[in-house]
């Protein structure tokens, strides 16, 4: 069994090889684990619930990069936005709508998550209101809100195959709206896709930000 170091320093070195970034999604562990990594030089993290990002970051230091990867209700954006370097769950207008007006005199870098998988989600943008959210932003432009890239999930299975289409399509995605919509704008350029379990095919589909737990830090208790 190896080590938090040495599982951490292969995976960063394999991931930097891709020109693509590591975060740690430190959900269910304690402080102390992310506490290990930070020591090792890393800072971006991961979280899925408001509540456990807004605790972890209470009590670690302020040169970590959080990111939120879950679901975010909007009632709970003014808890996040000031913590947040990087939302991956931007799934709706409204979102956006909501933390734009939360953000003040601040910058909020969001990514526009798309339903790829072939399984049921509440969540995620398709193609289609993808499209009726950028019309509405180009009609009635985010004033804080920076839209920097995409996000996505793969269907949860072992073939291959189907997990590197889902996340073609949303390399393609991706490059629909750099040339459409944010063909002058440099800082749209993320591609979130890849977890323990196919980080290794999304960064060989341009995969820019890999979000991996369990892989780094073992099973998550279930309950
Ligand atoms: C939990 C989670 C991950 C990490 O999953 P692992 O399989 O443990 O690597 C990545 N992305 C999202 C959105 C998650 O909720």
């Amino acid at each position: 069994m190896q080590n938090l170091s040495d599982t951490y320093n292969a995976l960063s070195r394999q991931v930097a090889s891709s020109d693509a970034r590591l975060i740690a999604v430190t959900k269910t562990h304690p402080v102390e684990k992310i506490r290990e990594l930070y020591e090792l030089g890393h800072r971006d993290f991961g979280e899925n619930r408001v509540s456990e990002l807004v605790e972890k970051h209470e009590q670690l230091p302020k040169d970590i990069n959080w990111h939120f990867i879950g679901h975010l209700q909007r009632n709970k954006v003014k808890n996040v936005v000031p913590i947040v370097s990087l939302i991956h769950s931007g799934d709706s207008l409204r979102l956006l709508r909501e933390l734009d007006k939360r953000s003040d005199d601040s910058r909020t870098d969001v990514l526009l998550q798309y339903h790829i998988a072939d399984e049921e989600s509440k969540y995620g943008l398709t193609r289609e209101s993808g499209q009726q959210l950028l019309a509405s932003i180009q009609e009635d432009p985010l004033q804080h809100v920076r839209i920097v890239g995409v996000m996505g999930m793969a269907t949860y299975t072992d073939d291959a195959e189907q997990v590197a289409g889902e996340f073609r399509t949303l390399h393609e995605i991706f490059s629909d709206l750099k040339t459409n919509h944010f063909q002058y704008d440099p800082a749209f350029t993320e591609i979130s896709m890849g977890m323990s379990g196919d980080y290794e095919i999304a960064l060989q589909q341009g995969s820019t930000l890999v979000r991996i737990g369990s892989k780094l830090f073992g099973e998550r208790p279930t309950n």
